[in-house]
């Protein structure tokens, strides 16, 4: 397997510290809206990455977080409260909010067929980890006490920048827009561990601490989850390319601070989804989700299947004609995995199967290259292998696709509703006496393998062999 790892910024070999083991931590939501499907395409390429090492016999321990405290809508710790921002808009409280919005999230990434991490937990359930870091942490001489505050002091971790790339006088340009900064930090790039003076008036969530009562800052989450549950050896970490700075920076930072040692091996980010005017956030236009593309008619594999022709690391540009473009394609998929499946005839072809998922695993291995994956699966769809190989072929590689190319009733019902609307259109174009494309209608779904017959009750169908 390679990878590109964000780390060195190149595509290395890949290798874990335990044989056969993958020890994987993704940065879960922050439950406080539902999910953009930008962030969606990241849990998309997170599942496809976990599967490929499934796919390649690795046993997968993988860790996910679900932030119900101490995110700003800053990454830096600025900005308002993520939750009580959703509580107060919604008139619920942050606990209601993270509930409520965590079902959601799940609800999604079940739809996109996304496995579920071995271990889910909350973020509010760790407040003792966190405070047992920040100790040492201020034992050890990393963090300190300002302002009520308890900040990590990154002038004393030297390799502060080397995730991002960045140096200290990019992070200065960031950090001097920024008005609320705490004068009482030592460095500007200083960030929270543990936050004991709200800004926030009626903050629900803070627990009491050494340090006294408050709430811990949003980065220590996930290195102390990750802690927790996986110990101090991290083979892969994950998230988007938004979380690389400052989110993945500060955890490196306390994590190796706090073990004394280097603590994860591979930093996989995955990239943007974008509109054609730029990067697409909550703020402005259209807020979309899954249920949003639902209502518009496509299915939430069919936006699997268009995140999964594009690679990971490069941006992707969303619009319904691409949508379009990828429901015709997925629709097409599934009537002739269909045709294919009415037809077991042959034997399964050892070589040949052997020989198609070789091909799968290298296209898997070279960092991911989901868009070859398909290709190849089109490859054997298209091949003289017999339909028993195909079968079997179709099946091994949904594994990792999940596409649900050969569950009955989705295939049945999509491919239903795909023809009963042709039909409607045809009728509609008889009824205006256009004949042309009511030809057009009839002859396209005869290459999909769908024979329509008219009669006096009126149009039937059946799949041609
Ligand atoms: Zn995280």
């Amino acid at each position: 397997m390679k990878l590109y790892n964000t780390l060195s910024k190149k595509v290395e070999k890949f290798s874990t510290y335990e044989e056969g083991i993958v020890k994987m931590y993704t940065c879960g939501p922050t439950v406080y809206h539902f999910a953009h499907i930008g962030n969606l395409r990241t849990y998309i390429f997170e599942d496809i990455l976990q599967k490929s090492l499934e796919y390649l016999g690795y046993d997968v321990k993988r860790v996910m977080n679900i932030t119900d405290v101490g995110h700003m809508t800053s990454d830096g710790d600025t900005g308002e409260d993520k939750m009580q921002k959703g509580a107060l808009r919604e008139h619920k409280t942050v606990y209601e909010i993270a509930a409520f919005y965590t079902e959601a999230f799940m609800s999604d990434i079940d739809k996109l067929n996304i496995k579920r991490p071995t271990i889910i937990e909350k973020a509010s359930d760790h407040i003792d980890t966190y405070i047992e870091m920040i100790k040492v942490l201020l034992e050890k001489g990393y963090a300190y006490q300002a302002g009520g505050n308890i900040y990590f002091d990154v002038s004393k971790f030297p390799n502060y920048y080397e995730l991002s790339g960045k140096n200290q006088e990019d992070l200065l340009v960031g950090v001097r827009e920024d008005v609320e900064e705490d004068k009482s930090k030592r460095n500007p790039a200083d960030f929270g561990l543990w936050f004991t003076l709200s800004k926030f008036e009626n903050q629900v969530m803070q627990w009491d601490s050494p340090w006294g009562r408050g709430y811990p800052g949003w980065h220590i989450e996930c290195s102390g989850i990750s802690y927790k549950y996986l110990g101090e050896y991290l083979d892969i970490h994950c998230g988007g390319v938004d979380n690389i700075f400052p989110h993945h920076t500060n955890e490196i930072a306390q994590s190796e601070s706090f073990l004394g040692h280097k603590w994860c091996n591979y930093w996989c980010h995955g990239e943007h989804l974008n509109d054609s005017t730029g990067k697409m956030s909550k703020s402005k236009g259209e807020f979309l989700t899954l249920s949003l593309l639902e209502s518009k008619g496509y299915n939430s594999l069919v936006y699997r299947l268009f995140c999964l022709n594009s690679h990971y690391r490069s941006q992707l540009v969303f619009s319904y004609e691409a949508m379009e473009a990828t429901k015709n394609a997925y629709q097409k998929l599934l009537g002739k995995v269909a045709s294919i499946r009415n037809d077991r005839s042959g034997q399964k072809e050892l070589d040949k199967i052997e020989k198609y998922e070789q091909k799968f695993k290298e296209a898997l291995e070279n960092d991911l290259n989901t868009a070859n994956a398909v290709t190849i699966l089109y490859d054997v769809l298209k091949s003289d292998c017999s339909n028993e190989t195909k079968l079997y072929l179709i099946e091994s590689f949904d594994s990792v696709l999940s596409l649900d190319l050969l569950k009955e009733t989705k295939i049945e019902k999509e491919l239903e509703d795909y023809i009963e609307e042709q039909i409607r259109k045809r009728n509609e174009a008889k009824k205006e006496k256009n004949y042309e494309l009511a030809d057009k209608i009839r002859n396209d779904l005869l290459e999909k393998g769908v024979e329509l017959k008219d009669s006096r009750e009126g149009t039937t169908y059946t799949f041609r062999k």
